[in-house]
């Protein structure tokens, strides 16, 4: 940790007893250098002074005059560098809300502290405090354009990686998900954010899909042949369903490759709204009614999820990562991901839940009822060759993640509103 004698703190809150309070909090745990004021105005003045800025500002969201959020307006006119603390007496979710919008500013926030609170809490987030990044500015993501794309798919540059999904009662592996990379001859791995939505935009869609259908059948062919069951889901463009040649197209490919539809996932997402829902629904239809499965992806955050939940005979329904990750810990991702969990239920739906990236996220979902487990906790996503080696290593070390019982349905601890 950056030595505390040498961190500039602003302690900014209207309620003098508070700013006694923090005043003292922060001497004793050796913070020396702390300014504190009443008042948005007279903050602001302390940082305009030729004296540098504070490093971190403590601040309290209810103010008569200026409130926090306001002020956090201010710093950023001011192209303030260093990080901020909320401290509030409002609502977690409000508190939490509050904390987005700051980074929303570009403004690192180091935490959230609920008052009152303990001079544990204000050490542990003030330890998370490091200096800014001074160095070049980082690179923005770079673009594409549809030549560029087009050339990638016609020279084969296009590549599928695949994630595992797990049972969360057993640990079992059970499927992957086809990711696909690009492999660019000078800028080396591009991931799909920075071309899928060219390739849709430019109708190259289709072409790209085809590619990532066959390569991920024949990739299907091999684990088969090798005596690994994987399912292997793909990601499917709603602009994909918008002909109806493309449903033959799978059919055929999935012939051709000598697999059968019931080992295949496609997972659909709206990330436009669609004018015309009569063709997809067609095409999906005949998918499923081929033995083909069909999930529901990022459910939660598109145009209309339950409008498609209702009309489109899904099979499986993804929770989207934004709902799953922290859930445990945050009351309103935990009530939006168990109410998800709980409508694909009563639905008859398997359930996946994405973003796992951590202990607390799985220990979590094995208290749901949530089927399949899927992020970086178990794995990113590799390349196909990398699989088998990586199954023998989760294989035999899994027994410590499925050591507590895995709760069933019946006796889940909470319920569909995360309670
Ligand atoms: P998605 O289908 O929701 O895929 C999950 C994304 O989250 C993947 O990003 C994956 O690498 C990432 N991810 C996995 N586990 C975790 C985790 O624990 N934490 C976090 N923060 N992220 C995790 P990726 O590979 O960059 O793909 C992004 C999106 O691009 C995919 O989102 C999917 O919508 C789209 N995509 C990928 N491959 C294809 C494709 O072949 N066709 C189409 N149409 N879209 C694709
Ligand atoms: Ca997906
Ligand atoms: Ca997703």
């Amino acid at each position: 940790m950056v030595k505390k004698s040498v961190i500039k703190i602003l302690v900014l809150d209207d309620e003098p007893f508070m700013l006694k309070l923090l005043g003292r909090m922060l001497a004793d745990l050796g913070f020396i250098q702390v300014t504190t004021c009443d008042s948005g105005r007279s903050a602001l003045e302390w940082i305009d002074c030729p004296n540098s800025p504070p490093d971190v500002i403590l601040l309290d969201l209810n103010m008569p005059e200026m409130d926090g959020v306001e002020f956090v307006r201010h710093l950023v006119e001011r192209c303030y560098t260093g990080s901020i603390i909320l401290v509030s007496a409002e609502d977690e979710r409000m508190l939490q809300t509050a904390e987005k919008l700051v980074q929303a500013h570009k403004i690192p926030v180091l935490g959230h502290l609920h008052k009152p609170f303990k001079p544990e809490n204000l050490s542990a987030l003030l330890e998370l405090w490091t200096p800014p990044y001074r160095g070049e500015p980082r690179t923005v993501k770079k673009t594409y354009d549809a030549d560029q794309v087009r050339a990638a798919i016609v020279n084969g540059e296009l590549v599928n990686y695949y994630q595992p999904k797990v049972e969360l009662a057993s640990g079992k592996v059970v499927g992957v998900e086809s990711l696909v990379r690009w492999f660019h001859p000078q800028d080396g791995m591009v991931l799909p954010d920075q071309f899928i939505g060219v390739a849709e935009e430019h109708g190259l869609i289709d072409d790209l899909t085809r590619i990532v259908v066959d390569n991920a059948f024949a990739q299907a062919k091999i684990w088969q042949d090798n005596g690994l069951h994987l399912r292997v889901a793909l990601n499917i463009s709603m602009d994909n369903l918008a002909t109806l040649a493309f449903a033959d197209y799978v059919i055929d490919a999935a012939l051709a490759a000598g697999i059968t539809p019931d080992g295949i996932v496609l997972e659909v997402t709206e990330s436009r709204l669609m004018k015309n829902l009569s063709e997809p629904l067609e095409i999906l239809t005949r998918l499923r009614l081929k033995r083909f499965s069909l999930s529901i992806d990022d459910f939660g955050t598109g145009h209309s999820s339950l409008n498609q939940l209702r009309d489109i005979p899904f099979d499986e329904l993804k929770v989207d990562q934004g709902f799953v990750h922290g859930a445990v810990s945050n009351d309103t991702l935990r009530a939006i991901c168990c109410a998800s969990l709980s409508l694909a239920q009563q639905m008859g739906m398997k359930t996946v839940a994405e973003g796992v990236e951590d202990l607390a996220d799985w220990d979590f979902l094995r208290t749901t009822s949530c089927d399949l487990a899927q992020g970086y906790f178990i794995a990113k996503p590799m390349s196909a060759d990398k699989i088998l080696e990586w199954i023998s290593a989760w294989e035999a070390n899994i027994e410590t993640l499925i050591k507590s019982p895995c709760v069933t349905s019946a006796d889940r601890k909470w319920n569909a509103d995360g309670t």
